[in-house]
């Protein structure tokens, strides 16, 4: 049990980290695809438009209708020039030209910027395109030189004029195009790794709270396990012709067996408990009670423990009206608890106890129960109220419990629309703070 744990922790990563792994890889493969198949697009548009360009230029020309170009009088290089695409198209018409292929082969809002360029000057040019085309990096940049078509009367004798285009940041319009593939990867990815966590906090939880049984069950064993043997040990000595004609002897024998019963019917009581809070069982008898008759009971009862500890208890209950709604053996049982634990871990040779009450405006009051005992760090004062939860440090091995008062402590308080909080400073004590709404 104990290895299988960093093994499913290695397991989990290792697959978590290859399925990343995969779906970056993949994404980078397509959008890789996508790319290329982008360009090929541009390239088969725009190459199509120069075509028509050359076209309309040379089906304008002044040889059209004429037989040869070589019948035609004049300067041959002239009508190149006059027939050329620059001469022919203004950089808006070519704009539109582009940008009316572009919407037609499903290239929507592309931005571009273009120029017709003949011995590396720029004929014409939209305003942009000399500081994009220097960026090749991020820019895709593609180029076609104005020829007329083969069997066309101009084959081979148009003036070399190139169309360039210039597309910006062509990865981002591909990875805009990819947008829910990545996000919803991401998205899944994210899932994966959320149930994943979720899973393995249950199952650490299970397994503290299996460790934390295990332990009560150990706890219980030697609690109930030292009362019977103490039992045991004074019936044997009852039995015996001195202890019976000796009445003194006779009492404290049976004296012992009584406490020794009386202690395993806490025990006991408190596992009933315990099991009636995980049943919902608890039903709450309300009364208006007195707070402070109940505090005075409560410390009295605890009086012989206070007293064997040497320790000093402090009252200071000022709440001015202490009627509350609550069930008095319930409520008697809180108290108790907190105050039995104010004493069970005092530090040694020093006990001290103070409870005080304050009403909070006219619906709530107020109880403290502060120790000066040996209190908790703060990770303990996380779990205390937690079913099972013992510290496990120092000398509390010596304290006995079960680790459900407080859990009961908690559950009581809820019961009664309460609420309770923990202050402790490890060393120097702790405090318990209990807020009850007032008996209207
Ligand atoms: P138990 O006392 O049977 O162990 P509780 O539920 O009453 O169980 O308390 C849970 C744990 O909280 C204790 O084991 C102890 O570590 C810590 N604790 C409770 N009250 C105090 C206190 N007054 N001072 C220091 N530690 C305390």
């Amino acid at each position: 049990m104990k290895r299988i744990f960093p093994l499913i922790i290695f397991l989990i990563t290792v697959s978590l980290l290859g399925i990343i792994y995969i779906q970056v890889s993949w994404i980078r493969t397509v959008a890789k695809m996508r790319e290329e198949q982008f360009e090929e697009k541009l390239y088969l548009v725009v190459q199509k438009v120069a075509e028509e360009l050359v076209e309309e230029a040379v089906g304008d020309s002044e040889f059209s209708g004429q037989s040869s170009p070589f019948s035609f009088q004049g300067d041959v290089r002239d009508i190149y020039r006059r027939n050329s695409v620059s001469a022919r198209f203004s950089v808006y018409e070519i704009k539109e030209k582009l940008h009316n292929a572009f919407l037609q082969n499903n290239l929507k809002d592309l931005q571009f910027e273009f120029s017709v360029n003949r011995d590396g000057q720029h004929l014409l040019s939209t305003a942009h395109f000399q500081e994009m085309s220097r960026d090749s990096m991020h820019h895709l940049m593609v180029y076609f030189p104005l020829v007329a078509g083969g069997g066309s009367l101009l084959e081979n004798l148009t003036p070399e004029e190139v169309l360039f285009i210039v597309v910006p940041d062509i990865k981002s319009i591909v990875i805009k195009s990819m947008n829910g593939l990545i996000v919803a990867s991401i998205l899944f990815t994210l899932i994966i790794i959320t149930a994943f966590y979720l899973t393995f906090g249950t199952m650490l939880k299970q397994k503290k709270i299996s460790e934390m049984k295990t332990d009560f069950i150990n706890n219980m064993t030697h609690e109930l396990k030292t009362p019977l043997a103490t039992i045991s040990l004074a019936i044997d000595a009852i039995r015996t012709e001195k202890v019976q004609k000796e009445k003194d002897r006779f009492d404290y024998f049976t004296g012992i067996i009584k406490d020794e019963n009386k202690r395993m019917n806490g025990h006991v009581e408190t596992i009933l408990q315990a099991a009636q809070l995980e049943k919902q069982e608890i039903h709450l008898e309300m009364s208006p009670v007195h707070l402070h008759e109940i505090i005075q009971q409560v410390c009295k009862n605890l009086e012989l423990q206070i007293k064997e500890k040497n320790g000093q208890t402090i009252f200071d209950l000022q709440a001015t009206n202490d009627l509350i709604e609550a069930d008095v053996k319930h409520f008697s049982n809180l108290l108790n608890n907190l105050i039995e634990n104010a004493i069970k871990y005092s530090k040694e040779n020093s006990l001290y106890i103070r409870i005080a009450t304050r009403s909070i405006g006219r619906k709530s009051i107020r109880i403290e129960i502060e120790d000066h005992g040996i209190g908790m760090s703060k990770e303990t004062l996380s779990r205390i109220f937690e079913k099972f939860y013992r510290a496990h440090t120092g000398n509390l091995h010596n304290v006995k419990g079960f680790g459900l008062g407080l859990s009961y402590v908690k559950e009581i308080t809820q019961a009664h629309q309460g609420r309770i909080k923990a202050d402790s400073v490890l060393g120097k004590g702790s405090t318990f703070i209990l807020t009850f709404p007032r008996a209207l």
